[in-house]
């Protein structure tokens, strides 16, 4: 009994001693932060802004946030944390720019790096035969394609926002309207430069240091910190026709997509909207977008109907305006649209592919940006993809009000399986992209509660109807479930965490893996 209790005593003791190291440790970490040789150099306070996301649902403070003037200040900061060992709690997350929805850039009582300090280098074109950019991997889109413009080229594959930083959409997967061709953006990226969990700067490519480089392709940031991307670049068109039709019938649009993505001759970029009870739609576009029959166009009311908008467009230079008109009225005369619905407009290049910029800034004067934002992003395999819309529009969600909810099919041909992101089954899928926003105080249906009770109806609907459903953008709070979302794949992530950042210091926004454990 006395052996007992004296081993009793001497467990607690040592626990002690251990929880009390940790604390000093915890304690001590500010002042050898700041012994770092670093060019730039950590805020301790007043990081608020490194708290929150654009999905306004999670605040966690870090303990310090880096504002890094090279690739050298990162490597150093997390060779660092690497050598305290698995004892310090410290984890690091890379904010690119903060555009994720649930918490995914943000490290509680850790070290946020504003990777947007880094954004000063130049970017340097290849523009040979096949053109190419290398960025800073904090650089947002929208500024790449400024640039790349001016050498008469642009990226081949977006998203549909552009002020999203390079590193944090390939972190994802990059996916929009232009994904059916060329893939999404992890599929057009030549190089990369990471630093890994462990401090160390790795040039990367499919020929060279190849598993890290298909890890860290959307790796949801687990493997190491993207600080340089090489940018497969195409000549850019001047200007788009953007056209907009409306179905009634779910089964006739998506026969029309899956058409559409799997022509050879076809438009540039193929999305699609579902608008449920909302008025007035077609003559909310008219300040954009001329029908191309007036008359039966202002005959058509939407009240009350789930109607599906097929979103088009065609590339062209003012030289080739007749030959596009042609083109695109000869893949229309093979679609099955409702007729008086055909609504076309003419925009440059820039314009259309920074569209929700301008929406943004609509919305930011009605003080409609800043507020919560519980996304659900679905892909969904195309057989199931019928039952998916029977179950789900005009039946759980009842209305779209003024919240977008995309879908458009994709080619799994066009993804490359070696990397971290997790493919539905079968060769076409859909992304279902419903993009809510929330109103701060209100309790009804366009409150958060309501929104996100609405999500979790939509996800127990797939899984009961085992409709083979992939989160996009994921959100899960316990290792299982990301264990299940991965499913084959997921011995094979674990393995490549073990190899780049063993002690579990990277994303911990993600909730993946946790540091210690
Ligand atoms: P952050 O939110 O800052 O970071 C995202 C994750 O990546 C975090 O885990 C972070 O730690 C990690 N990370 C960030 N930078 C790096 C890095 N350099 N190296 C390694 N890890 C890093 N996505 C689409 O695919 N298609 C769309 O059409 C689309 N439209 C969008 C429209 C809007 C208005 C918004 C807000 C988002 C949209 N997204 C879309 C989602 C977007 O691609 C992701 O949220 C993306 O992560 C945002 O980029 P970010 O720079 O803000 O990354």
């Amino acid at each position: 009994h006395n052996n007992n209790l004296f081993i009793r005593v001497l467990m607690i003791m040592l626990l002690s001693c251990a929880t009390i190291r940790v604390d000093f440790c915890f304690s001590s970490i500010p002042s050898s932060l700041k012994a770092l040789p670093l060019e730039g150099n950590f805020s301790f306070n007043e990081n608020e802004f490194a708290a929150r996301d654009y999905g306004n649902q999670y605040h966690f403070l870090p303990l310090a946030v880096l504002h890094p003037k090279s690739v050298s200040d990162i490597a150093i900061t997390i060779k660092h944390i690497w050598q305290m060992g698995p004892l310090s709690r410290l984890t690091v997350a890379a904010r690119g720019h903060g555009h994720s929805t649930r918490g995914q850039a943000l490290a509680d009582q850790g070290i946020v790096i504003n990777m947007e300090s880094l954004r000063e280098q130049k970017m340097q074109f290849n523009t040979g035969r096949f053109p190419y950019v290398d960025v800073s991997a904090s650089e947002l889109w929208i500024k790449i394609l400024h640039e790349s413009l001016k050498h008469g080229l642009a990226p081949k594959s977006w998203t549909d926002y552009l002020h999203l930083t390079v590193g944090g959409t390939l972190s994802n997967a990059g996916i929009s309207g232009q994904a059916f061709r060329h893939g999404p953006q992890i599929s057009n990226v030549h190089e990369l430069e990471v630093v890994t969990g462990k401090g160390e700067v790795v040039n990367c490519s499919d020929k060279k240091n190849a598993d890290l480089f298909q890890s860290v392709l959307g790796g949801l940031g687990q493997f190491g910190i993207i600080t340089k991307a090489r940018i497969s670049l195409e000549p850019a068109p001047k200007m788009v026709k953007w056209v907009r039709v409306l179905y009634s019938d779910f089964s006739t649009f998506a026969r029309d997509q899956e058409f559409l993505i799997s022509s050879k001759k076809t438009f540039d970029y193929i999305e699609g909207l579902v608008i449920i009870n909302r008025t007035d739609v077609l003559n909310n576009w008219r300040s954009s977008f001329s029908p191309q029959d007036p008359d039966q166009a202002s005959k058509f009311i939407s009240d009350g109907r789930t109607l599906y908008c097929l979103e088009l467009t065609k590339n062209f230079n003012p030289d080739k305006v007749d030959t596009v008109n042609q083109e695109i009225e000869s893949l229309l005369s093979k679609l099955s649209y409702i007729p008086s619905t055909l609504f076309m407009s003419e925009v440059s290049y820039i314009e259309f592919l920074d569209r929700v910029h301008t929406s943004e800034l609509k919305l930011r004067s009605k003080g409609l940006w800043d507020v919560p934002h519980p996304w659900l992003n679905l892909l969904i395999p195309r057989s199931k993809i019928k039952a998916f819309s029977q179950g789900v529009f005009g039946n759980i969600l009842k209305d779209t009000n003024s919240s977008p909810v995309l879908i458009y099919p994709v080619n799994k041909s066009k993804w490359d399986n070696r990397t971290s992101f997790v493919l539905p089954e079968e060769d076409i899928f859909y992304l279902v992209a419903f993009l809510f926003h929330a109103i701060p105080s209100s309790s009804g249906t366009d409150g958060l509660e309501h929104i996100l009770t609405l999500n979790k109806r939509i996800l127990e609907f797939c899984e009961v109807a085992h409709l083979g459903v992939k989160q996009y953008l994921a959100h899960y709070t316990t290792q299982e479930q990301w264990q299940v979302h991965f499913g084959q794949r997921w011995e094979v992530f674990v393995q490549r965490k073990l190899a780049y950042d063993p002690l579990a210091i990277l994303a911990p926004g993600q909730r993946i893996f946790q540091k210690g454990i």
